[in-house]
């Protein structure tokens, strides 16, 4: 499939209105990086640390996973890599660690809140990923944060870690961003500071959507009755990207919706100009791209909402089939 893009590869997602949509892709594990070539990938835009706890049967040690994450920097040969910190609980369980039996997993002791709540594990990822910078540039993001406040907790060890490595007589990156996921409706709403002190934010939008409707992201049956493209969700995102843009904040999207081109169109009409999608979607995405005009597609976007119309899939649907 990746050949049939080959000719799109190397040229950028412009579209007819010449916007310029960044184009990344999500990776997990070693094996993913030889796409970051293949595919065209401007950078990793969301790197899944999890994925390497969870393929071992007891707690991977610092120089281990030091090694794997200049493995991924080398691979990736100088583009950027967003490496998330460890996202745990909900869906994914470490073998190794004792089972939490909350009755409501999803919105339970996960992600960032084990970091904080157990400094240790995060401290020792931090030092990892500094490790294997070896002096160049990183970036990291904190997945699940719900207010500003878990942020500003995370950045702070994240600064504490930096101190304890130049004590230690350690080379530190040559810069860091650290960038907090928005994945919970509450983020969107927090203070304008929050925007101004964070260095990017990345919609994680399969879990965003899963509390925004309330609807368990691995329920089919409810799952299903909620389009990404429904009309709320679609002004929810344009008003997040709007914040963003007026405090200055990098933002992009690296939900799994970022790889279907329909939704991508619309995130793009929205203002969102950085994507994150698995490799294979990065072709048709770019394709569907670059042969519309973004404008155009807003307007059909603001019509379906002046209509009152649930989601905006059928107009922008209908849209497409008249152009093409
Ligand atoms: C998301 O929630 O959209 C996301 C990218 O993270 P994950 O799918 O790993 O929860
Ligand atoms: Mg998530």
């Amino acid at each position: 499939a990746q050949e049939r893009y080959a000719s799109i590869r190397d040229v950028a997602a412009e579209t007819r209105c010449g916007a310029v949509i960044g184009m990344h892709m999500n990776a997990g594990l070693m094996a993913d990086l030889p796409s970051l070539e293949s595919s065209g990938a401007e950078g990793v835009g969301l790197f899944r640390t999890e994925l390497q706890f969870l393929v071992r049967n007891q707690m991977p040690r610092r120089n281990e996973l030091s090694v794997l994450y200049r493995r991924v920097l080398d691979a990736a040969q100088g583009k950027r890599v967003v490496f998330r910190t460890l996202d745990i609980g909900s869906d994914k369980v470490l073998p190794y660690m004792k089972p939490n039996d909350e009755p409501n997993p999803a919105l339970g002791w996960r992600a960032i809140r084990v970091g904080l709540d157990k400094p240790g594990i995060m401290r020792m990822q931090l030092q990892a990923l500094f490790r294997a910078a070896n002096g160049g540039p990183l970036t990291v993001m904190f997945p699940f944060v719900a207010q500003f406040e878990e942020y500003r907790a995370a950045r702070e060890e994240v600064n504490k870690t930096l101190a304890r490595e130049a004590k230690l007589g350690h080379k530190l990156p040559s810069s860091i961003e650290v960038g907090a996921m928005l994945e919970t409706p509450s983020l969107a709403y927090a203070p304008d500071k929050f925007f101004e002190e964070v260095d990017f934010i990345s919609i994680g939008g399969n879990d965003l959507k899963q509390f925004f409707f309330a609807a368990d992201r691995e329920n089919e049956r409810v799952r299903k009755r909620y389009d990404t493209l429904n009309v709320s969700f679609l002004t929810f995102l344009e008003n997040i990207v709007k914040r963003c843009d007026s405090s200055g904040t990098p933002i992009s999207f690296c939900g799994e919706d970022a790889g279907r081109p329909v939704e991508a169109l619309c995130f793009a009409a929205i203002g969102l100009r950085t994507l994150s999608m698995r490799p294979a979607s990065i072709g048709p995405v770019k394709s569907l791209l670059r042969r519309c005009d973004l404008n155009e597609v807003y307007q059909v976007i603001e019509a379906a909402r002046d209509r009152g119309d649930m989601s905006v899939r059928g107009a922008v649907m209908e849209y497409l089939r008249d152009q093409f």
